[in-house]
């Protein structure tokens, strides 16, 4: 419906066309999509078809629903699922990290046409020109980096452009928001000496998912500023995961970005049904029955198949998009709006009732319009920050692999 301006002679768009018009004009960047290990427990998903969410394994992402959803670029986190600590759990943990790069760089490259791998800000800016979806990495958990500072050059030569410090359990870098106790006090000394890595490389250092105090000792010590590729705001849903306003203003001091996270538990806490509770604790019983403890793919397609039975008979109770804005809302007031962003966590926990895959980012756009954002903010919030934050890292690396050159002994040689 076209609305008469107050003047009366000229019609306004309406949101949706105002909506589609933003999306052709701004690069739009999802910094969370969990589709690797997705595909690692079932590679015979095609990323070329188009899936739907209610599908069996449909998932959130695919390459036909981010070209409907006009996302430009997203970053794939190589995730890898903690196990025990030991040289072989890291070894098996390395090889599962490689395993998803593999599979993300052979999913782009049997889709040349549509899409590519994207390295840096100007990669994807490029790549919005030519109307290919930029496919970044990301690696969720430094865990696969075990206790080798090598390894984090070893990442960054295969792709990877952002390290989660951890995920749920404390690692060798520091300790989680969500393990039972910490173990570090904060980073341990190697995740000291992992952060300063990470700077002299030009990788993005994500603080989402690690403990308070890892977070303050990483502002401390970083040269660069740092992201979170997928949080939210504990004023609004007290949970560790989320980030108390005093962490939010550190990030915007020190530069950095914070990407809502759109997964339903960090952004309202809902009531749910006692029928669905019974059934979600026999299925956890039942689980680790069959699984004696180590999930199998086998394992894993019945389990997401009896999930998806729960789901379907005791529907979960989630909160809806524009209860995230909420929290898009906040993290603009307190920290204003050049260090907000979108990380969805689809495929990986995200979605809510409103923006169920990535085929709806313009439900997003459309409710930052009826907010009043303007299309300036609005290209801040869908990348232009994150775009902003990944170059100031590149440029803080080049300086100090500059410095590290020029302080560098020079060999003198004396001629007798
Ligand atoms: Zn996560």
């Amino acid at each position: 419906m076209m609305v008469a301006s107050l003047s009366g002679c000229r019609p306004q768009k309406s949101l949706s066309e105002r909506t589609a018009q933003i999306h052709n004009r701004v690069l739009t960047v999802d910094t969370h999509i969990d589709w690797p290990i997705k595909q690692f427990l079932n590679p015979d998903f095609d990323p070329s078809v188009r899936h739907t969410p209610e599908q069996f394994d449909g998932g959130q992402w695919d390459l036909i629903r981010m070209q409907e959803g006009g996302l430009d670029a997203v970053f794939m986190s190589i995730f890898t699922p903690q196990k025990k600590r030991t040289k072989q759990g890291h070894a098996q943990a390395q090889e599962i990290a490689l395993k998803q790069i593999e599979l993300t760089k052979k999913m782009v490259a049997d889709n040349s046409d549509t899409a590519a791998i994207a390295l840096t800000p100007e990669d994807a800016y490029r790549l919005e020109k030519t109307g290919k979806r930029a496919i970044f990495m990301g690696m969720e958990n430094g865990y696969p980096i075990a206790r080798d500072l090598n390894n984090v050059k070893l990442f960054f030569d295969w792709g990877i452009r952002y390290i989660t410090i951890t995920h749920s359990k404390n690692n060798e870098l520091g300790d989680s928001s969500t393990d039972q106790q910490p173990e570090w006090g904060g980073l341990s000394p190697f995740g000291f000496e992992v952060v300063q890595e990470m700077n002299r490389l030009g990788i993005m250092v994500d603080i989402s998912h690690v403990h308070d105090e890892t977070f303050w000792d990483i502002i401390k010590l970083t040269k660069a500023p740092v992201i979170a590729s997928h949080s939210s705001a504990r004023a609004l849903q007290n949970v560790p995961r989320n980030l108390s306003d005093e962490m939010l203003q550190a990030i915007a001091k020190n530069g950095g970005v914070v990407q809502v996270c759109l997964l339903d538990d960090f952004i309202k806490e809902m009531e749910q049904t006692p029928e669905r509770e019974a059934a979600l604790k026999q299925l956890k019983e039942e689980s680790s029955a069959w699984s004696n403890g180590k999930l199998n793919p086998e394992a894993v397609k019945k389990l997401q198949a009896k999930y998806q039975e729960i789901n379907a008979k005791y529907p979960k109770n989630r909160p809806n998009l524009t209860e995230a804005i909420d929290h898009v809302d906040h993290l603009v007031q307190v920290m204003g709006i050049e260090h907000v962003g979108i990380g969805s966590d689809f495929d990986g926990g995200g979605g809510l009732v409103g923006i169920e895959d990535v085929s709806q980012m313009p439900n997003i756009t459309t409710e930052l319009l009826a907010r009043g954002y303007t299309e300036d903010e609005i290209r801040q919030l869908w990348g232009g920050n994150l775009m902003r934050v990944f170059n100031e890292v590149i440029l803080v690396a080049t300086q100090l692999q500059k410095s590290s050159q020029a302080n560098k002994p020079t060999k003198v040689t004396v001629n007798f």
